[in-house]
Formats: structure tokens, sequence, C-alpha cells
């Protein structure tokens, strides 16, 4: 009976200490302050709540981990809660810029932020010319559609498809809109700008951002203009993908930085390194 007992209180005792931590957890996810809402609304122009906290959370992407971070690939969800991960990314972030790191948002941060933006929703060390695919200067962000009405391009991508045994349908690229396309490279951009933070401010260098399709499939510049050894599903099809070098820089210490700054795909290869956002489109993290 005393052991049942005993039992019981080292359960209950259990129970209480996940309950206090499960009741931390809900308060540190929902603790935005009003001065810190209000702030946030009108640093982004946005009436909901959940939306200012996602233009701060695209903005902070690239600093949930600081420099020295080992691990696996980690990215900061962007979902419109102010959870601890957000906080570590203010804190992350303020520390770079050399503002108190509290984590709390306050105006001065908010400033640094505003700081690092174009007035087109670029970042200020990238811009939306150099993440147009190469090869065409004509090429809009719009043309992605057209793929849908081709029917001999439908065919061969269902053929390649086919081959390999890839379900078609899971090629979302074919249907993404240009305001999708357009999302996932700011995304991009925002975590470029942690990145080249990261490395000392050392600019970098972008040889490829997104791809039209005709374009990643037919040019001798990706994959030698051979079908059969193209990625059908890039990330590049998406805008959600970019291949870089930093003069001076190895591309592994560049590969590894990366890791720390909400990309969840990469892998190195000759000349540049490529990472991407993958998670952010739902798919599990990749790193060679
Ligand atoms: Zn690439």
């Amino acid at each position: 009976m005393k052991k049942m007992l005993n039992t019981l209180i080292i359960f209950c005792m259990i129970s209480v200490s996940c309950n206090l931590l499960m009741v931390n957890t809900v308060e540190a996810s929902t603790s935005l302050t009003s001065s810190e809402e209000t702030l946030l609304k009108n640093a982004f122009g946005i009436s909901n709540t959940k939306d200012a906290v996602k233009e701060l959370q695209i903005r902070v992407g690239g600093w949930v981990k600081d420099a020295n971070y080992t691990g696996s690939p980690i990215r900061l969800v962007i979902d419109g809660i102010m959870g601890p991960n957000t906080r570590q990314a203010i804190k992350n972030f303020q520390s770079a810029y050399n503002i108190s790191a509290t984590g709390t948002i306050n105006q001065t941060t908010l400033n640094t932020i505003n700081s690092l933006e174009s007035s087109d929703d670029s970042t200020s060390h990238f811009s939306w010319n150099e993440f147009r695919c190469k090869g065409s200067s004509t090429l809009t962000w719009n043309v992605w559609h057209e793929i849908t009405n081709i029917t001999s391009e439908k065919a061969l991508i269902k053929t390649i498809a086919d081959n390999r045994n890839i379900s078609y349908t899971s090629l979302k690229w074919m249907y993404a809109s240009q305001t999708e396309i357009k999302e996932n490279v700011r995304r991009v951009m925002w975590r470029l700008e942690a990145l080249r933070k990261k490395i000392g401010s050392k600019p970098i260098n972008l040889t490829s951002g997104f791809r039209y399709w005709n374009y990643h499939f037919r040019s001798p510049n990706v994959y030698g203009g051979n079908t059969s050894n193209v990625t059908l599903n890039s990330m590049h099809l998406y805008g959600a993908a970019a291949d870089i070098y930093v003069s001076g820089y190895s591309n592994t210490s560049l590969k590894n930085m990366a890791k720390t700054c909400g990309f969840t795909g990469g892998y190195s290869e000759g000349s540049f390194v490529h990472i991407d956002i993958r998670s952010d489109l739902g798919k599990s993290a990749w790193w060679q």
C-alpha cells in the first residue's frame, strides 16, 4: 500500500511538472504583449495579428539559430504564432545587429528590420531581378502557368515522371501561381540576408534562383540540357532555391552556415552551394 502510495505521489509529481511545463509552453506561445502587437501591426500595415506575426517570422526566419549552431537543419515555422522559437529568432537577430537582445519586439528592432527591406518587398542585398530565370530578359513571373496549356510539354514531363515512378501530380510547380512563386523567393531572400550577416557581411553571388520550366529542362546550362538527368521537382521551379557562392569563403563553410539560417535543403557541387527552403513547402529536410 505504501509502495502504491509512493508510486501515486511520484506519478502526481510528474503530472504536475508536466502540466507546469505545458502551461509554460502555452504561455510562451501566446505572450505577445499588446504594445508589441500594436508595434507589429503598424510596422507592417496589417490589422490581423496572426498575419503581422507571420510577416515578422518571414523577416527573422534566418535567425532561429545563431552562427554557432551545428545540428540538423531547422527552420522557423511561419505560422503567425509567437512561440519560443520566434522569440529566440528575435533575440539572435537583435544580438547580431547590436540591439539589446531581449527577444521583445520594440521600435529599434523593427527599424533595423525595415532598413533591410526595399520598397518592392525584396531585401536590401538581393533583388527580384537576380532571382528571375537566367537566359531570357523577357520572362515574367507569370510564365510558369503556361505549361499547363502546352500538351506536348506536359506529355514529355509525364513520360519522364512515369519512367522514374514519380507521381505526375506531385509536380506542383506546374500549377504554382505567380504569388506563390514570389512568396517563396521573398522567404529565400530574407534567409539569405541572415546568411550574409553571419558570414561577416560578405556579398553572396547568386548563380541561379527561380527557373522557368523550359530553361530548367532545356538549357545547356542546366543538366547539360539533358532531360534524362533533370530533377523533375527541383525547388528552383518553385522559386524556393538559390545556387550561391561567396568569394574567399569555402563552399563547405557556406553550406554549414546556411543550415543555421532556416534552409532545409542543401548540397554543394563544384563551384556553388545549392540551398532551398523545401520544408516551407511541406517536404522533409535533405542535406548532403
Ligand atoms: Zn540549385
